[in-house]
């Protein structure tokens, strides 16, 4: 399924440009805690609605960026440098 994905740096560009880097997740803090580890390796919560992720403007000008994106319509809600994305308008999973 094609979209426009908008880069922070690019502008408006067909998905097509773009790498899927996966979901923003949370980095494990505490190293012996192999539970956590293997949670946020292997895990996903795969969400049905808004969900952060990572995006790589391969065809452009290779910069990693984020995304908040409507995984069930498929709707870009917002783009932002990594770490810049604003607070959630809806709670995951809506
Ligand atoms: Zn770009």
């Amino acid at each position: 399924m094609s979209f426009i994905l908008s880069c922070p740096n690019c502008g408006p560009r067909a998905v097509d440009e773009y790498a899927y880097g996966g979901e923003v997740t949370e980095r494990a803090r505490t190293s012996g805690d192999e539970r956590a580890l293997f949670h946020y390796l292997y895990f996903r919560t795969n969400t049905g609605g808004d969900q952060r992720e990572w995006w790589f403007h391969s065809s452009g000008c290779r910069e990693w960026f984020q995304a908040e994106r409507n995984t069930t319509r498929n709707e870009v809600l917002q783009v932002a440098r990594p770490g810049e994305l604003a607070p959630s308008r809806e709670p995951a999973g809506g």
